[in-house]
Parts: structure tokens; C-alpha cells; sequence
């Protein structure tokens, strides 16, 4: 039986770690872990555990309902746009970041800051977070 990437993913998130691929043939990072490169398509990759080390390049707040319902408790919500030590972008939750405009402004006004991953959980079910350091 193949190895199902999802449970891979989450089960990696229970552990408190990051999971994504690695290309063998470019050597780039795929994240959320998918089939294939997502940077030249081949099939050769390993998985590997990401750094959860980034920047919020931008944050701001949830003015549309969650991706997905377990999620709407947490709202209102910061929302970041992270680039991973990796390269990877990624768009998440900002755990320690008020949502209120003042707030958001100062974010905008500063640039990018260090964050890590805070991986959270809700409904049974992990979520990749992150929190400025
Ligand atoms: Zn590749």
C-alpha cells in the first residue's frame, strides 16, 4: 500500500515537526508535501523535516471565514505570509499577533520579522502555526 502523503503530514505535525519533500533531481523543497516537485515535476523525492525558521514577510487579519469550519473558534485571527529558511512560502496563522490595525500597521511599517512554528491543535486535528520570536 502507498504511503498516504496526509497522514505523513499530520502524523509529522502530532510529533511537532514539519514535513516536506526534497527533490533529488533540483534540489527544491515542496511544502505541503505533494506527489511531485513542484518546482520541475519528478517523482524522485525524499521527505524531509523543515526548519519551522522563517520570516513574516506580511500579516493581517482574517476578514473571510476559515478554509476550514474546525477552525472558525480561533477568529479573529493575524495571518501571515511566512518564507520559510527553505525558501517555501507559506500562509498561516500568526499565534502571538493582535489583530487589531495598530497592531497590523506596526507589523507593516517594521517588515519582515523571525518567526517558528507553533504548531497548535483543534478539533483533534493539528494545524501548522507560527509566532514571532
Ligand atoms: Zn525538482
Amino acid at each position: 500500500m502507498p504511503e498516504s502523503i496526509i497522514k505523513k503530514y499530520y502524523d509529522g505535525l502530532k510529533a511537532n515537526k514539519i514535513i516536506g519533500t526534497k527533490c533529488r533531481k533540483c534540489s527544491g523543497y515542496t511544502f505541503p508535501p505533494t506527489t511531485a516537485c513542484e518546482h520541475c515535476g519528478s517523482f524522485d523525492l525524499d521527505w524531509v523535516e523543515m526548519s519551522g525558521k522563517g520570516k513574516m514577510l506580511f500579516v493581517s487579519h482574517n476578514v473571510a471565514p476559515g478554509p476550514n469550519p474546525r477552525l472558525t473558534p480561533l477568529a479573529p485571527w493575524a495571518y501571515g505570509h511566512i518564507q520559510l529558511e527553505e525558501g517555501i512560502f507559506v500562509q498561516a496563522i500568526i499565534t502571538n499577533v493582535a489583530t487589531d490595525p495598530a497592531t497590523l500597521r506596526a507589523f507593516y511599517e517594521k517588515g519582515p520579522v523571525d518567526v517558528v512554528a507553533d504548531i497548535k491543535e483543534i478539533g483533534g486535528l493539528p494545524y501548522l502555526a507560527f509566532k514571532t520570536t
